[in-house]
């Protein structure tokens, strides 16, 4: 039996029927990671005994007749932003090669509270910024279905190690796009709640006001189902919103005939063909399932790349601050005096990308540009946000595509810093606006290798049960093969 290409509800079975143990799937998924991980590179740590002593514990509870928790033995790995205490959490970065987490994120101790087994801690861009997880200041990671390609990013490492199956449930950050994109460039299912809809005590900041963590799995039910466990207000994070949690899963089957589903003009142009051709073949699927396609306008989207990379710099410009050499992590070792300590351990310690914003972000507040460009961007992002709210007084959900190229090779964009900030576009403005998107697959291109494309679904506001009903119901017609 192959214990690692199982679905959540697969495991639970086998489990219960004793048909293997915890400690079976997660040393195949430990087996996985060594023989497949060299090549692939998704995991920049790996807690081989931590994992199997969760999984022996799993074991006991089991022999004891204990009842078992929503992902009981389900093997997990966590981006390398999320705090776990006693492992390292490098963020990617040299500045945090040598930090311990003191404590877990509140997302982690759900996820193990109901019997998730932590694998590692996953590769991505230095701090969450990017989108090719080319940016680790240790190694790239490779996307599964060709080497030679970028796994998308930020969370690149937590989506190759879902694809590659290293793992069956990731965790990754989205803050523009870091979880959809990936899950896209991948072949897998990766999904961003409402803002507030998960607890982000644990979560290194980037942009607080567009930081979410979310999960990624090979299925729209195995994703809905780390939801139901992630969702919810947290005492410890005070913009996490106290809003009921519904069990998603037990509404996946519902119809979706006679949804309204909202196609945004502005999504579609400048999209590469291969693209645009898979998601009308998406488009076509959810009409045969009874849902009425609507022409939609999303006027301010052309703005949207601006806005979010001046308030997302200018908030990354602020919360970085706390990397100065004295507090935690890397430190320069020769310095004359508190300000060259600052300057070396700062200019060594961060890499190019996260330097690049942090003087952006510097620049979009001082004084005289402020009014010019931060504040502006604040309206514009209000704006944005209001094309939703207007959209949603029409249609139930949108659809767009959610990169608007396929995965390319590695190298082939890192020298061009806007290139890579252009291709969010299609994933920033719902960032902006708060709601939430998932990403499902939805077809692959005709080349050799042939590479994933995915669909993003956006629906309201803390409407995620709706969300996952329409990408299951659109999962199960399309029957888009992910196999990496
Ligand atoms: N690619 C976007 C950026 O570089 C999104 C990153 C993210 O969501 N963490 O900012």
């Amino acid at each position: 039996m192959e214990l690692t290409n199982l679905s959540i509800s697969a495991i639970q079975d086998l489990l219960t029927r004793r048909q293997a143990s915890a400690e079976e799937v997660a040393c195949a998924h430990l087996d996985a990671i060594q023989q497949k991980d060299a090549a692939v590179r998704a995991y920049l740590a790996v807690a081989g005994e931590r994992a199997i002593e969760q999984a022996r514990a799993m074991d006991r509870r089991l022999a004891a007749g204990e009842p078992l928790g929503p992902l009981a033995g389900v093997p997990m790995a966590v981006k390398d932003v999320i705090l776990i205490r006693g492992l390292p959490n490098t963020c990617a970065s040299k500045m945090l090669e040598n930090f311990t987490a003191p404590y877990s994120a509140t997302a982690v101790e759900r996820l193990e509270q109901a019997g998730a087994i932590v694998l590692g801690k996953t590769n991505c861009d230095e701090f969450a910024m990017g989108s090719s997880t080319e940016n680790s200041a240790f190694f790239p990671t490779r996307n599964p279905h060709d080497l030679a390609r970028v796994p998308g990013g930020s969370s690149g490492g937590s989506a190759a190690a879902v694809a590659a199956r290293m793992a069956t449930v990731a965790l990754g950050s989205d803050t523009g796009g870091s979880i959809r994109q990936p899950a896209m460039f991948c072949g897998v299912v990766g999904m961003m709640g409402t803002y507030g809809r998960v607890s982000r005590y644990g979560l290194v900041a980037f942009a607080s006001s567009l930081d979410h963590i979310g999960p990624f799995a090979r299925s729209v039910r195995d994703v809905a189902r780390v939801l139901s466990v992630l969702a919810g207000g947290d005492p410890l994070d005070s913009t996490s919103a106290v809003v009921p949690v519904p069990d998603y899963e037990a509404t996946l089957e519902g119809s979706v005939q006679g949804f309204k589903v909202g196609v945004p003009e502005e999504y579609f142009k400048g999209l590469s063909p291969e693209i645009g051709d898979n998601i009308q073949k998406g488009i076509d699927v959810l009409k045969t399932l009874g849902c009425e396609i609507v022409s939609i306008r999303l006027p301010h989207t052309e703005y949207a790349i601006a806005c979010y990379y001046i308030i997302c710099t200018a908030e990354a410009s602020s919360n970085l601050a706390r990397y100065d050499g004295a507090r935690y992590g890397f430190r320069a070792g020769e310095y004359s005096g508190l300000r060259d300590m600052y300057k070396k351990t700062r200019d060594r310690g961060f890499g190019a990308e996260v330097k690049r914003r942090i003087m952006l972000g510097t620049y979009v507040l001082s004084s005289g540009y402020y009014d010019a460009y931060y504040l502006k961007a604040q309206k514009v992002r209000a704006l944005i946000a209001r094309d939703f709210v207007e959209a949603f007084d029409e249609v139930d959900a949108i659809v767009t595509p959610t990169s608007p190229i396929p995965p390319f090779k590695l190298g082939e964009r890192v020298d061009d810093p806007l290139q890579m900030y252009l291709a969010d576009i299609y994933t920033v403005t719902a960032s902006l606006a708060g709601i939430p998107g998932i990403s499902v697959p939805c077809g692959k291109t005709r080349g050799h290798p042939p590479l994933p494309v995915g669909m993003q679904i956006l629906t309201r506001h803390f409407d995620e049960a709706r969300l996952l009903q329409l990408a299951y119901a659109f999962e199960k017609a399309g029957g888009f093969e992910i196999s990496a």
